[in-house]
């Protein structure tokens, strides 16, 4: 089998309501699925992190060395397209690209034996993971203490166990918000912080010394990622477990963080680290390093179903009788394509997601909605 052509999908949908996080406005969402063509017809789905054409043009770039080569070659397929563009890469949209392409390729792969990627990753532990809901961004012309709590108030009604709410703002207005939310969600939910690095160490520090009697489980990107020692200082400053790794990429990226315990929890994205390849490093040298692994996941239906087939391969860390078991990042937020490009969405009932057993990542896409979502200009 050999690649035949490398496509690349772009998808845009303008929000009714734009919203913000500490560190990003979103007035439309924009995604990029990358499609990997085989000679036989098989056809495997990645997705990239991060501005959808800039990703898309780095995929093109790297389509030249893709195509005629064996897709289930992974490894080999990795090395090359990183050592393609190493000296001027080495994370940021060379990383992104690759990552897209990545799991495209795990696709195909577990098409062509007949078994989901999670069995190829090294076996299922699991076949349904716990959602967590994601939400509560800073949006445009209302109060955003109210808002978040009512917003709270919803992801409890529909099961939800966990919940992570959007600060980095302003320390007293976010503590405002996060005892407005504990208030609203009772002391039987998990609440996560996520500063999307918005805060400087003395802010991080004061935050999470205050809200430390608020119950909460994670810290999330308090500082800037390219800081490790303010990530070492935030982390010995204050009580919370700190969180983070969204924007670190590679077995390289993560060395550090993990080596000097910036984090207590890691978060890869599959789309962005370096696809599933890379991600079983991490996962190694995350337990290697007694670091917990929860992955960050911001996209379409085909990267929510890469992290469920990840995280289905999460071996428990320590293997104990009830070991810690991962949940799974599911963004509440105004969204299109967690659905409507999939033939059978995958939706959390109860706040619990079933794992996809299908071959390779377990969809099937509906290229009438990509059609659909495609750019008009
Ligand atoms: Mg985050």
């Amino acid at each position: 089998m050999k690649i035949a052509a490398v496509h690349t999908h772009l998808l845009d949908h303008k929000l009714d309501v734009p919203f913000e996080s500490a560190s990003m406005r979103f007035d439309r969402r924009t995604h990029v699925l990358v499609e990997v063509v085989c000679d036989d017809g098989t056809t495997g789905w990645g997705e990239c992190l991060g501005p959808a054409r800039p990703n898309a043009a780095v995929v093109a770039a790297y389509a030249g060395w893709l195509v005629g080569m064996d897709p289930l070659e992974t490894e080999k397929i990795w090395v090359t397209l990183y050592n393609a563009l190493r000296d001027q890469g080495q994370r940021g949209l060379a990383v992104t690209a690759l990552s897209g392409i990545d799991m495209a390729l795990w696709d195909i792969k577990g098409k062509h034996f007949g078994v989901p990627v999670s069995t190829l990753l090294g076996g299922r532990f699991r076949d349904r993971v716990r959602a967590y809901a994601t939400g509560s961004f800073k949006r445009d012309g209302v109060d955003r203490v109210e808002d978040n709590a009512n917003e709270m108030a919803g992801h409890r009604a529909a099961g939800f166990h966990a919940a992570k709410i959007k600060i980095g703002f302003d320390v007293a207005e976010d503590l405002r918000v996060i005892r407005a939310v504990r208030d609203v969600m009772g002391d039987d939910m998990r609440l996560m912080i996520d500063a999307n690095h918005g805060y400087d160490t003395i802010e991080a520090v004061h935050l999470g010394r205050a809200a430390a009697e608020y119950d909460i489980d994670w810290f999330e990107e308090p500082v800037l990622p390219e800081q490790l020692s303010a990530y070492r200082e935030v982390r010995a400053g204050q009580p919370i477990p700190i969180a983070g790794g969204e924007t670190w990429h590679t077995r390289w990226g993560m060395k550090e963080p993990l080596e000097t315990r910036c984090v207590d929890i890691i978060q890869p994205d599959l789309a962005g680290c370096g696809g599933f390849t890379e991600a079983k490093r991490i996962m190694d040298m995350a337990a290697l390093n007694g670091v917990r692994l929860v992955p960050h996941v911001w996209g379409t239906a085909v990267h929510i179903a890469a992290a469920l087939q990840f995280m289905a391969a999460l071996v428990p860390n320590p293997p104990r009788v009830n070991p810690v078991e991962p949940i799974v990042e599911f963004d509440r937020t105004p969204n299109p394509f967690r659905q409507a490009i999939v033939t059978a969405p995958i939706e959390h009932e109860n706040g619990w997601v079933a794992i996809p057993d299908g071959p390779g990542l377990g969809i099937e896409i509906d290229r009438a909605a990509l059609k659909e979502f495609a750019p008009k200009d």
